[in-house]
């Protein structure tokens, strides 16, 4: 190739990129608008805030479908100098960007406006189902939706082998597939469930005093900060504030904006949540600025993004290390409430296991069991063997086998969680492929570094940011979410480093 054509094909990825960018200049503003509702917006606001919105979906899905992006697209692919390192940052983004591009155009305007719609609704008649807990109120909405997914999931296709799930799964979890998942799940469960037997039907266990001691809100708050600041969250470049339901977003790396919330008698809800988030805060502020706007500077997948925030949240927040350092810090901020608490009494507080009917209460034992009872019934809602209004008769009989609980409701039974009110089919796998991911990332961490645990005694975090940094949030979308693992952990992804970690922890806790 001449050195004019391939100057005018490398002028053609930078014009490809400019569109690729200002696309994702609008989803940003998006993503701060929504922070702002969440955290700041007067109630009044709503209506104005919608229209602000809905504008900017469409503005920033014109600018993904624009035939240009198709016509640099195609000539950027034939230019072996871009694409002959597949793991090259030109090759990743072409790659990237034209499954954006292909997954945008396939679907028709009309579905995308029909269950834009049908969701806002949906969600709406969801809320006051679950507040009058009648299911039978949510049914023909949640039926719309499904139909409407179904039809989303035929235009992506699937491939050969495969199942309607899969199409909806690989919108959030990149390559996953519903086979996939039940390989990892069937044994997570089968173990899970027998440790939970020897837990449960143990005479002893840690106590829970410290999770009902009560601690000023604005006392928390301070804590949580000052601990995330610790962590490496960097505040010139990120924000924590306070929501109903705690997330991350923000527009930028270097404007990352999280949230928790506090409850009065319990420090672990706002501190773990605080911690959670800063994980998800802390990739987001890990990915390189050099590539911002662009696959290469943004996440793998919701998967790998929950990695980092249960890595953070459950490896480290419930060690008995951090805690060893976390110990000495609470009298500065409690006094002598915090003081009459011994290190075991701490350490044990944040590691009770107790079955309960919903999900984002649930412990780090019963956790997954919540998340496999919403994979089988949406996986067979999609595959159209399960009819929407026998949602809650067979939610019910799960939660008996896999929880031994009797769902005395709706409200605290399938109508708990928002995601399919909205259309999110094939999302919640991801919660537990985050919590088994970060399991496999965290040993491997450790067996790179075995004194990890005796600096976060110290209150030391920095090795193990600068790990991450390295290895996971540096490379942006580079790896697929399967060979990201394989490439950091040696492995493809298991369960067994997760329950390593679940027994290792809790049979001695437990009396085991
Ligand atoms: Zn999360």
């Amino acid at each position: 190739m001449s050195t004019a054509t391939a100057a005018t094909v490398s002028s053609q990825y930078d014009q490809l990129i400019g569109l690729v960018r200002d696309a994702n200049l609008l989803g940003s503003t998006s993503a701060l608008l929504g922070w702002d509702q969440e955290t700041m917006m007067p109630p009044g606001g709503l209506a104005h805030r919608a229209r602000q919105q809905a504008q900017l979906a469409r503005l920033s899905h014109e600018a993904l479908v624009d035939p240009r992006v198709g016509d640099l697209l195609a000539e950027c692919e034939t230019d072996r100098a871009l694409t002959a390192d597949p793991l090259s940052a030109t090759a990743v983004n072409i790659r990237e960007i034209r499954i954006d591009y292909d997954k945008a155009t396939k679907l028709p305007t009309a579905l995308v406006e029909e269950l834009a719609r049908v969701s806002s609704v949906a969600q709406h008649e969801w809320a006051l189902a679950r507040k009058a807990s009648d299911f039978t109120r949510f049914r023909p909405h949640l039926e719309r939706i499904v139909e409407l997914v179904r039809r989303k999931a035929e235009c992506f296709g699937w491939p050969e082998g495969g199942e309607a799930w899969d199409a909806l799964a690989d919108l959030y979890e990149p390559g996953c597939t519903a086979a996939e998942v039940q390989r990892v799940f069937k044994p997570l469960r089968e173990r899970v469930v027998k440790l939970l037997d020897r837990v449960l039907g143990s005479k002893t266990g840690p106590s829970n005093a410290f999770n009902e001691l009560p601690l000023p809100i604005d006392a928390q708050e301070r804590f949580a900060r000052s601990v995330v600041e610790r962590l490496g969250f960097d505040f010139d470049r990120g924000r924590l504030d306070r929501s109903t339901h705690p997330f991350c977003g923000g527009s930028h790396c270097n404007d990352v904006r999280m949230t928790s919330r506090y409850t009065e008698t319990c420090l672990n809800d706002g501190l773990g949540s605080a911690m959670h988030e800063c994980g998800h805060g802390m990739y987001e502020q890990g990915l390189l600025e050099e590539h911002i706007g662009t696959p290469m500077g943004q996440a793998v997948s919701l998967g790998i993004h929950e990695s980092q925030s249960r890595l953070w949240e459950n490896q480290v927040g419930r060690s008995r290390s951090f805690w060893t350092w976390a110990h000495g810090q609470l009298p500065a901020s409690f006094g002598d409430a915090a003081r009459r608490f011994s290190l075991d009494e701490l350490y044990g507080a944040a590691n009770i296991v107790e079955p309960g009917f919903i999900r984002v209460d649930a412990d780090e034992g019963t956790y997954n069991l919540h998340i496999m009872v919403r994979f089988e019934i949406e996986r067979a809602i999609v595959a159209g063997d399960l009819a929407v209004k026998d949602i809650p008769g067979v939610w019910n009989k799960l939660y008996k086998d896999y929880l031994g609980l009797d769902v005395p409701d709706d409200r605290r039974g399938c109508l708990q969680d928002i995601h399919w009110s909205f259309g999110a089919m094939g999302y919640f796998p991801t919660y537990t492929l985050g919590t088994l991911y970060a399991a496999q990332f965290f040993e491997k961490a450790v067996a790179e570094m075995p004194g990890l645990p005796n600096e976060f005694a110290a209150g030391e975090f920095g090795q193990l940011k600068k790990w991450l940094n390295r290895n996971i949030h540096a490379h942006g979308k580079r790896y697929r979410p399967g060979e990201l693992c394989t490439v950091v952990t040696g492995k493809p992804l298991s369960a067994d480093p997760l329950m390593r970690h679940l027994e290792g922890k809790l049979l001695p806790l437990y009396g085991g």
